[in-house]
């Protein structure tokens, strides 16, 4: 069983890594991970999609990766 990402702190460490890509420091993709995952909106916009997915409906984001593959092959990834 894997212990990383923490999962009491699952959602920054992986924003974190994503960002840790493009920038110099770990510090520095976690603080902007830090500032992500405390943003009110983003909070509400996963919330949000996750809830349109939930109940089998498009949240209506045209970059939405799941509704895209739904939509090609039909089946729910
Ligand atoms: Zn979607």
């Amino acid at each position: 069983m894997s212990t990383y990402p923490p999962a009491d702190d699952r959602l920054r460490h992986l924003i974190a890594q994503r960002i840790n890509c493009h920038v110099d420091t770990w510090k520095l993709a976690f603080f902007i991970a830090d500032a992500i995952r405390d943003d009110s909106d983003v909070c509400r916009e996963i919330d949000r999609i996750g809830a349109a997915h939930a109940v089998g409906q498009p949240c209506g984001d045209r970059n939405c990766r799941s509704c895209f593959t739904i939509t090609v092959t039909g089946v729910d990834s």
